[in-house]
C-alpha cells in the first residue's frame, strides 16, 4: 500500500517520507500500522491530539452532533454547537481577555495567523510586524514572512508582508556567546530600539508576534523575564502583542495557555490544533479595541466547522474539568527526568528542555557544555544527521517522534496529555533503546 501511495505523492511531502507507515488504527497514545505493529505516538498531530487518538468522549460528541440533525456546514452562521464552543472557549480565557472578540478563521492555524496580521495592520495603520528567529507560524504568505527558518523564507522573499526579525532567546545556542539573565537583558535592549526609539525616526511596528515556547523551531521555551519584558515594552510603545499558542495552547505546557506562566496576557491570541479536538479549527481572539474591521472584512468558507466545534468543546472541557494541564506538568517532569538520565549516558544528547508535555532533545556532534557555563562559550555543532538516525531507530523501537529546530537536530516529544506514568516510563525505555542502537 505504501509503495502505491508514495508513488503518487509530491516530493514536497514531509511526514510520510520520514515516517513510512500506513496507519490502520489508533487509540490513546498508540497508533497501529498495516503490519499490526503498535507505535507510541509522540507526534500526535504535532500536539493536536490533547486527548489522544479516538478518545471515547470525542467520538461520542461527534456521533451526537451527526445524529442531532443539526447542519454540518453553516459558514459562520450561529448554531447551538457554535454557541457552546464560544462559551467553552471564553471560560478558558484569562480575566483580561473576557471582553475580547473571537474571529473564526479555519481550517488551519496559518489562517488564524493571517487574520491576526491583517487585523493589527488595519487597526494600527502600520505595516511591519516584528517576529523572531526560529519562529514558525505557518505556510501561508503572511505567516511565511515571519518564518524563522531562513532556508524556507529567503527564497520566497518579496511575495510576502513586511517583517522585521529579531533574535529569540535560546540559551543553548545564544548568538551573543552569553546566556541566562545577561542574554535576556541584551534581547530586551535590542527590541526596545525597534519598538520605541523616537530619535531614530523608525516608525513603530504594527505588532510583535511570538511563540511562548517555539515548537517547530526546536522546542525552545522563552525565559519568563523576557516574556514579561516584551509585554512591558510593547505596552509602553502602544504596539499590540500577538501570541501564537497554536501548538502550546490547551494545557500542553502545564498551564491552559503557556503565557499564564509569565503572568502576562496578549492583545491578540491565535489558536488552532487542540482546540478542534483533532478536527480542523482555528480562531483569532483580539481585544475589543483592536476589532476595527468593517463587517465582512475577513471571510472564508470553512470557518466554524461544526464537527470540529463539537470535538473542541469536549476536548477543552476535558482538559479543564480534569485539570489535564496539571497532569501534563507532572508527566512532562517525569519524562524530562528520564530523558536527562539518557542524556547522562549518551554525550550526543546536548540538551533536554521544554515545558509540560512539550519537550525537545537536542542532538549534538560533540559533548555539550552545561547551560550557563560561562561567557564566550561556543555552542556544540547541531547534528541533524544523527537526530534523523535516532528518529529512525525510535520507529524501530515502536516510537514516533518528530524532528525540528536548526538542522532538524531536535527530537520533539508532544505526546497526548492523557498519557499515564507507566506510558511515560515506556516512552523513555523505547527512547533509551533507540539512542543506544543509533549511537552504538
Ligand atoms: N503556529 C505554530 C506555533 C505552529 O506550531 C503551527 C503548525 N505547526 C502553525 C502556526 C501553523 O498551523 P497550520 O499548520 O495548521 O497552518
Amino acid at each position: 500500500i505504501l509503495h502505491r501511495q508514495e508513488g503518487r505523492e509530491s516530493n514536497a511531502r514531509s511526514y510520510p517520507r520520514r515516517i513510512p507507515l500506513v496507519l490502520t488504527g489508533a487509540r490513546g497514545i498508540y497508533v497501529q500500522d498495516s503490519a499490526g505493529q503498535l507505535y507510541v505516538d509522540c507526534l500526535a498531530g504535532a500536539g493536536t491530539l490533547a486527548l489522544g487518538h479516538n478518545h471515547p468522549a470525542v467520538i461520542a460528541a461527534l456521533r451526537e452532533a451527526l445524529d442531532s440533525g443539526a447542519p454540518l456546514h453553516t459558514l459562520d452562521l450561529p448554531t447551538r454547537i457554535k454557541d457552546a464552543f464560544v462559551e467553552t472557549l471564553f471560560a478558558s480565557l484569562p480575566a483580561g481577555l473576557q471582553k475580547s472578540r473571537v474571529q473564526f478563521c479555519g481550517p488551519s492555524g496559518s489562517d488564524a495567523v493571517e487574520a491576526a496580521l491583517k487585523l493589527v495592520r488595519t487597526a494600527t495603520g502600520r505595516k511591519a510586524v516584528v517576529g523572531f528567529s526560529g519562529a514558525y507560524h505557518g505556510m501561508t504568505a503572511g505567516a511565511l514572512s515571519l518564518m524563522g527558518n531562513l532556508a524556507v523564507r529567503m527564497p520566497l522573499g518579496g511575495a510576502m508582508g513586511d517583517a522585521h526579525m529579531m533574535p529569540y532567546p535560546y540559551d543553548f545556542r545564544c548568538p551573543f556567546g552569553i546566556g541566562g539573565e545577561q542574554a535576556v537583558d541584551a534581547h530586551l535592549q535590542l527590541l526596545e530600539q525597534v519598538l520605541n526609539d523616537p530619535e531614530s525616526g523608525v516608525p513603530a511596528p504594527a505588532a510583535v508576534l511570538l511563540e511562548v515556547v517555539q515548537g517547530e523551531g526546536g522546542v525552545i521555551p522563552a525565559p519568563i523575564r523576557w516574556l514579561q519584558g516584551v509585554r512591558r515594552l510593547t505596552q509602553a510603545a502602544g504596539v499590540p502583542l500577538v501570541i501564537d499558542e497554536i501548538q502550546t495552547g490547551v494545557g500542553r505546557t502545564g498551564t491552559f495557555f503557556a503565557f499564564e506562566q509569565a503572568g502576562i496576557e496578549p492583545d491578540v491570541l491565535v489558536l488552532s490544533k487542540a482546540i478542534g479536538g483533532g478536527l480542523p479549527m482555528a480562531v483569532m481572539i483580539c481585544r475589543e479595541e483592536l476589532d476595527r474591521w468593517a463587517p465582512g472584512a475577513h471571510a472564508g468558507t470553512f470557518r466554524g466547522n461544526q464537527l470540529a466545534m463539537a470535538a473542541g468543546v469536549t476536548t477543552i472541557g476535558h482538559v479543564r474539568d480534569q485539570a489535564l494541564h496539571r497532569h501534563a506538568a507532572a508527566m512532562g517532569e517525569r519524562l524530562a527526568g528520564h530523558l536527562r538520565a539518557v542524556q547522562a549516558d549518551f554525550p550526543a544528547i546536548g540538551d533536554v528542555r521544554g515545558r509540560g508535555l512539550m519537550i525537545g532533545v537536542e542532538i549534538v556532534e560533540e559533548p555539550a557544555p552545561r547551560l550557563h557555563s560561562g561567557p564566550n562559550r561556543v555552542p556544540p555543532p547541531a547534528d541533524g544527521v544523527l537526530a534523523r538516525a535516532i528518529q529512525r531507530a525510535c520507529l524501530e523501537h515502536g516510537l514516533i517522534v518528530e524532528t525540528g529546530g536548526r538542522h532538524g537536530a531536535v527530537l520533539r516529544f508532544l505526546c497526548p496529555l492523557i498519557v499515564t506514568p507507566e506510558e511515560i516510563d515506556e516512552i523513555a525505555e523505547r527512547f533509551r533503546g533507540a539512542v543506544r542502537s543509533a549511537c552504538a
